[in-house]
């Protein structure tokens, strides 16, 4: 069966502001900045995003856009694998990563769209449900900021899993980090689900410590300990911590994955549909993590990941971020409710069923850097 041509692939850039200034461990911010592009075949559009910078929206003007145009749109799989090739010289991982995953996905969108059936039904669906944990609870909040986060998950959208950050400061603020997660226990009761997530803010040592401290507070999830650069110290920590041990949102490819499972690095892995390669991807590190008995987490951008995540028999959960589910609610129609703790994909909208609400969108809108004026800016 072969569809209609790929006539067109666009990217836009919108950065949007946060509504508060947000840290983990490692890295602050105030702006998140967002790459939609559009792939267009016959009378239908896609859509696929990734949270990145607007050298991505560049790269795929520059490397992609010909690369795609003229292939045939049921062919994801192949334009997948044309894109990884042409990307060889200037390396795939990070930023050529996201443009391809973000154009990966608005090809399955496109796909599902023409054939007039959804995203998750045109994979073949695994689940009705799809679990989430909210995520935010940042370090730069207030300990008001955090209790209110936390209640809106667990109490007024009754979802029984939260996550925050701790290691602020690059692991300096072991204190506070403690205080927070003790404020998170008595905030959330007994009964819900508590995670963390460094960023890669400890040492090993520090860690194993640190998990230690936190076992009075039932934490069940600790997302990167160390940096996912270190496989081995990931697995050293996972054989003497209690939480399980999970990585993953940098895995920028199927090798990446592999090198986690492999090195014995994770209890669940994660995997982001905006960095790892897209729809494609994910459900191919899906596959290899089941492999190893081991079930995989949606990493932020909850929306994108919903059908796909209805797809993975060997799907854990998906992170409900506040930054993203917030800019998703923002500038797309088509939203999922968490509400009860779980995600439910509309069979009755084709595709992944968002579409862009471009009034909402233009404030937010950028011009990426396509070329630089000879002699310096004016
Ligand atoms: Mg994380």
């Amino acid at each position: 069966m072969t569809g209609p041509k790929i006539t067109a692939l666009d990217a836009a850039v919108y950065v949007v502001p946060t509504d508060a200034p947000e840290g983990d461990g490692t890295l602050a911010w105030d702006k998140t900045t967002m790459v939609v592009v559009t792939a267009q075949a016959g009378n239908e559009r896609g859509l696929g995003w990734s949270y990145t910078a607007a050298a991505a929206a560049t790269l795929v003007g520059e490397m992609l856009a010909d690369v795609d145009r003229g292939r045939d749109a049921f062919d994801v799989a192949g334009t997948a694998e044309a894109m990884a090739r042409q990307v060889r010289n200037v390396g795939r991982p990070g930023i050529a990563a996201m443009a391809i995953s973000a154009v990966d996905i608005a090809l399955w969108d496109l796909k599902a769209r023409l054939l007039g059936v959804p995203l998750s039904g045109l994979l073949g669906r695994a689940r009705d449900d799809v679990p989430v944990y909210g995520s935010g609870g940042f370090t730069t909040y207030s300990d008001d900021q955090t209790r209110e986060q936390l209640t809106g998950w667990t109490e007024k959208q009754r979802i029984p899993r939260v996550k925050i950050k701790i290691g602020e400061s690059w692991g300096s603020e072991e204190r506070r980090d403690l205080a927070r997660v003790r404020l998170a226990r008595e905030v959330i009761g007994p009964d819900a689900e508590l995670y963390v997530d460094a960023n890669g803010g400890y040492t090993a040592g520090q860690a194993v410590r640190v998990a230690a401290a936190m076992e009075e507070y039932g934490v069940t999830w600790f997302e990167e300990p160390v940096s996912s650069r270190d496989p081995a110290g990931l697995a050293a920590i996972r054989r003497q911590v209690r939480p399980d041990v999970t990585a993953g949102e940098y895995s920028w490819s199927l090798a990446d994955s592999a090198a986690l499972i492999s090195a014995g690095a994770v209890d669940c892995l994660q995997l982001d549909v905006t960095r790892c390669g897209g729809v494609t991807e994910f459900l191919r590190g899906a596959a290899l993590a089941a492999a190893d008995n081991l079930q995989v987490s949606g990493h932020c951008a909850p929306n994108l990941h919903a059908h796909v995540a209805a797809a993975i028999p060997n799907l854990r959960h998906l992170e409900y971020f506040h930054d993203h589910q917030r800019i998703e609610g923002m500038l797309f129609d088509g939203t999922l409710a968490p509400d009860g703790g779980a995600m439910h994909p509309d069979p009755g909208r084709p595709g992944h069923g968002l579409t862009l609400r471009e009034a909402d969108a233009e404030p937010f809108r950028r011009l990426p850097l396509l070329s630089m004026r000879r002699g310096g800016s004016r």
